[in-house]
């Protein structure tokens, strides 16, 4: 048996032919200097690696770069960015095999989406329901229905301050760790290699046993809870009742379907309701899946998309995660989140920071190289239709039926940010306007004439074409340039 080379987002046995075939890992800081890291993605990465070269017959090479690390005939499973196929592809002797690491297969995705127009997560998620047999009672949905969104939009509970689910379990740190921080402080000061945001304990999994740990904890504590509060944000609750798998998940140490998996078993035992487990699943089998998927369909051009010709560069507060230049409480905490953890979940990052930069027009790739090196779960496959698509409205609707675009009342019914903080969600113009409510109208005001044909808009452009203050906000925003809110 050849040896199989991993890289580091394939760590887990699903990425092996059999539990005992050797393996090659790579641990390159070329990559390191490459491009900018959150400094918990970088101790994550190497850690992960590190735990993993102490696993079975494994030879870990360190080394400048890749190529000089490759000395035999090996094996390596699809890599997941165009750069890395193309270094496969280069050397000799290895041999390419098909990805792993997701649900659905490439040939079943690229037969669904040739048979379409519009490419949407519903119907891929309902297609990928059936091929997989997931959450099925023979041909129909398990409980009557696809899908339980309308269930699952719930404001945050008002009062508590934070959600009655227990804390994913600590991280211990070991050696390996210790050396990590070592050799990352030693990069920074001796090899002028830099990192963002800060330094902390490690908050996510580097082993297979510390990602099954956390899977079974969320699975029997916090699925229950999973479903009503996704959407939701609570400043003093950042994890709420999410997952946090997704850097497990993307290093490959959790396979998603056993994750899929155990959702289900714990709906089927009675021990989840189904929109929580529902919920969940969509998140991989739909979303991840489909995310996945549209990197490689869409054509290598897709990132550089710029539909709305958004020109904006992004202000250095915001570059550089300087949360202490902010005001606006929503804006401040997320941005703080980011520099501490590198992980906030999916409703801040949407809504908070994508919407905040597509409101005022920041280029989308800066934004998506933004988001690739400012999250501990950032890798390049994941920013095409997060960041691109979804988040900046790029590809003019390619994947989502319209912007996510949103102002302070949005963020009011869904949050408990606004009560604290020093704007006023309900006001456009003067010392108090949310920057959120401006920045929407702003953003409808500019786009009108791309946006007037979508029917999902039809509202919102009604009510822009009523504001009798309208000149004032967009003279306001102007004023406020690049300034942080
Ligand atoms: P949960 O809410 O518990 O969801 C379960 C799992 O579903 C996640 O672990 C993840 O594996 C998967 N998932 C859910 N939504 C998506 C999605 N849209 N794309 C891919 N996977 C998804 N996810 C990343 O893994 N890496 C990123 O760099 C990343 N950047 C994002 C940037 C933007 C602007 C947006 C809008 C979303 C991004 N996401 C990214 C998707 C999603 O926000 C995260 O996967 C999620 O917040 C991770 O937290 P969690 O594990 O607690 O997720």
């Amino acid at each position: 048996m050849r040896r199989r080379w991993l890289f580091a987002d394939q760590l887990g046995p699903h990425f092996l032919d059999a539990p005992d075939q050797p393996v090659l890992l790579i641990e390159s800081k070329a990559v390191f200097r490459r491009r900018a890291f959150h400094r918990q993605k970088a101790h994550l990465v190497l850690s992960a690696l590190r735990h993993r070269a102490r696993d079975g017959d494994v030879r870990l090479v360190r080394a400048e770069t890749y190529a000089e690390a490759v000395s035999e005939p090996l094996t390596v499973c699809h890599p997941t960015s165009r750069a890395a196929r193309g270094l496969v592809r280069r050397l000799p002797d290895v041999e390419m095999l098909p990805p792993r690491g997701f649900v659905t297969a490439p040939p079943d995705f690229v037969r669904w989406a040739g048979e379409r127009d519009h490419l949407r997560l519903e119907d891929f998620y309902r297609f990928a329901r059936r091929r997989h047999e997931v959450l099925m009672d023979g041909g129909e949905p398990a409980g009557g229905r696809w899908n339980l969104d309308e269930e699952n939009r719930e404001p945050p509970p008002r009062g508590a301050g934070r959600l009655d689910v227990p804390p994913p379990p600590p991280i211990v740190e070991d050696e390996i760790d210790e050396q990590v921080r070592t050799d990352l402080d030693r990069w920074a000061r001796d090899d002028g290699i830099t990192f963002v945001g800060r330094d902390g304990p490690r908050l996510f999994p580097a082993t297979r046993a510390e990602a099954l740990a956390r899977l079974r904890h969320f699975v029997e504590h916090r699925l229950p809870a999973f479903g009503p509060y996704e959407d939701a944000m609570l400043a003093g609750d950042p994890w709420m009742a999410h997952s946090m798998l997704s850097p497990a998940i993307n290093l490959g140490l959790l396979d998603p379907v056993e994750v899929i998996d155990a959702a289900e078993r714990a709906y089927r035992a009675g021990d989840a309701p189904l929109a929580g487990a529902e919920g969940f699943i969509r998140q991989i089998l739909g979303w991840r899946d489909f995310v996945w998927h549209l990197y490689w369909y869409f054509e290598p051009e897709y990132r550089a998309a710029n539909e709305l010709a958004a020109r904006g560069q992004l202000p250095k507060w915001f570059a550089e995660l300087n949360a202490d230049a902010v005001q606006a409480r929503c804006l401040a905490d997320v941005l703080a989140g980011v520099r501490d953890r590198g992980w906030v979940h999916h409703i801040p990052r949407l809504m908070v920071l994508g919407n905040y930069a597509m409101q005022r027009g920041w280029r989308p790739g800066a934004v998506a190289d933004w988001f690739h090196r400012s999250f501990v779960d950032g890798y390049e496959w994941v920013m095409t239709a997060n960041v691109v698509g979804m988040s900046q409205y790029a590809d003019g609707g390619r994947m989502s039926t319209k912007p996510y675009a949103a102002g302070g009342a949005y963020l009011h019914r869904m949050s408990d940010y606004c009560g604290g903080c020093r704007y006023d969600p309900k006001v456009r113009v003067g010392a108090d306007a949310c920057p959120y409510t401006a920045g929407y109208w702003t953003f409808l005001a500019r786009h009108e004439p791309e946006l007037a044909g979508n029917h999902r808009l039809r509202r919102p452009l009604q009510g822009l074409r009523r504001l009798g203050d309208l000149e004032a906000v967009l003279e306001q925003e102007r004023a406020r340039g690049s300034r942080a809110p």
